[in-house]
């Protein structure tokens, strides 16, 4: 996997002038376009890097709140943000794919983005989905060998349980990383409505049961819900 690395502004903003060793320095220089995005993205990150931690640090016991903000350069990636922790840091990591960059319109969308993946950690999603996927499996596939199904199927058993372990609580966790991320947006200085302009952008996927993302309108109405709460407080 290739990052572009950041900025050293972005490093300062995250308090440590250590860059995360598994994320490599680019390897070859970046479009005039893109260095224009991250250049936005950096002053976005600077603005919101010390609310993120402050209300990470507050919200949380135990947790590293200490984020790292990488672009995926990766070309042909879709366009995405994600977050995960780096394994040898132990830091959360919030990324953006280059794409993903290019389809922002304003800084309020990307305060937006940031901060939705900023409350997975702070609501430690990923370690609250690995429970839930370890729970399913163990179900799937003690149902299945209570009735004396082979060793294969079984095994096959728990994989779909995993995956529905994993999913089943993907909408709500969604939607919790929206309300809160507006409120993080909110509280950096941004404004989280005009921040919900790429989701109205977002093409509409099929949505049934277990689809990881709850319908467009629906997080956009909970964030307008959110702001308004915030501004009327
Ligand atoms: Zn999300």
């Amino acid at each position: 996997m290739r990052w572009i690395a950041l900025l050293a502004v972005m490093l300062i903003a995250a308090c440590d002038p250590v860059m995360p060793p598994r994320i490599e320095a680019p390897q070859r220089a970046p479009s005039e376009q893109v260095s224009r995005e991250v250049t936005t993205l950096a002053a976005v990150v600077e603005r919101m890097d010390p609310v993120l931690e402050r209300e990470c640090r507050n919200r949380t016991r135990g947790v590293n709140c200490n984020f790292a903000y990488v672009v995926d350069d990766g070309s042909g990636r879709p366009p995405n943000a994600f977050q995960t922790v780096d394994r040898d840091t132990g830091r959360p990591v919030l990324g953006v794919t280059a794409s993903l960059l290019e389809e922002v319109r304003n800084s309020d969308e990307l305060a937006l983005i940031l901060s939705h993946e900023a409350a997975h950690h702070v609501e430690q999603h990923l370690a609250r989905r690995q429970r839930s996927a370890m729970a399913g499996a163990l179900v799937m596939g003690e149902l299945v060998a209570l009735g004396g199904a082979d060793a294969a199927s079984v095994r096959r058993a728990r994989d779909m349980g995993a995956d529905l372990g994993a999913r089943v609580y993907s909408q709500e966790f969604e939607l919790e990383a929206d309300a809160l991320g507006a409120r993080l947006a909110y509280m950096a200085g941004f404004d989280p409505i005009r921040g919900t302009g790429f989701l109205q952008r977002m093409p509409e996927g099929h949505h049934h049961l277990l689809s990881t993302h709850p319908p467009a309108a629906e997080r956009i109405a909970l964030i307008r819900r959110v702001t308004a709460q915030m501004r009327g407080s």
